[in-house]
């Protein structure tokens, strides 16, 4: 089994989801006592979200190659970026090290295409949804993705940092993201991405019939699946 190594803590609320989820499949797949291995490095938030406020991404980007780094030294040979904002600064995390980086963008692709999805529907921050380096890698694969409209990029936002990264489940900020997603299914999306990993703390597929992609557990189920190749 190979070593997982993540870069985690942006914002720890959902780095517990990986970590529950990484050992609950390979329990799952290998039974018994089996677990998962994972080398964990959890940043500061505080200081990647000013950096993040600052537009200083090369600030962020040095931060979390140092941590890639030190994964790497503790033996990690699969790597995940546990949030899908700071994919924004995937290449030069990638650049640092040796070891592969699973971009969290690549594994929803690939769980919407096999899903046969063509038009889909994105929450997550608003560098994730208004900037272009995580669409581009869905629109690259013939994706057309749909983001709301400006008030509600706002309100997503705000919930994300305001509330979810602060472990806060708010019942009509959860209305508030099912109406959004509503609105979006008007619009012709055939599934939503939840493009930001604390989002599937406040909704999941149970709460609509609109196909739902969780990156969190698409990003974890697909490294799962990589550390037990032979
Ligand atoms: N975890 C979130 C994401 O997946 C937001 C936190 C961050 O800005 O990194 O984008």
């Amino acid at each position: 089994m190979k070593t997982i190594g993540l870069i985690g803590g942006m914002s720890w609320e959902s780095t517990v989801t990986y970590y529950q989820q990484l050992n609950r499949l390979v329990k799952e797949k290998l039974g018994g006592l089996h677990s998962a291995r994972i080398v964990l490095y959890s940043v500061e938030f505080e200081e990647i979200e000013a950096c993040q406020s600052a537009g200083d991404w090369d600030r962020s980007a040095a931060i979390l190659s140092d941590a890639a780094r030190a994964l790497e030294r503790a033996g990690a040979e699969l790597i995940l970026i546990c949030t899908n904002t700071m994919h924004k600064v995937y290449p030069q995390i990638q650049a640092a090290v040796k070891v592969p980086l699973l971009h969290i963008a690549d594994a929803t692709a690939d769980a919407l295409e096999g899903a046969g999805i063509s038009t889909v529907a994105l929450l997550g921050t608003k560098y994730t949804m208004c900037q272009d380096f995580y669409k581009q890698k869905l629109i690259d694969r013939g994706i057309e993705v749909l983001i709301p409209g400006e008030a509600d990029v706002e309100l997503v936002n705000r919930v994300i940092f305001d509330e979810l990264c602060l472990g806060i489940q708010n019942t009509a900020s959860k209305a508030e993201f099912l109406r959004i997603i509503e609105d979006l299914t008007a619009r012709g999306a055939q599934g939503v991405i939840l493009g930001c990993t604390e989002i599937g703390l406040l909704i999941g597929q149970a709460d609509t019939s609109l196909p739902v992609f969780d990156t969190t557990l698409i990003h974890a189920g697909r490294a799962s699946e990589l550390s037990l190749l032979p």
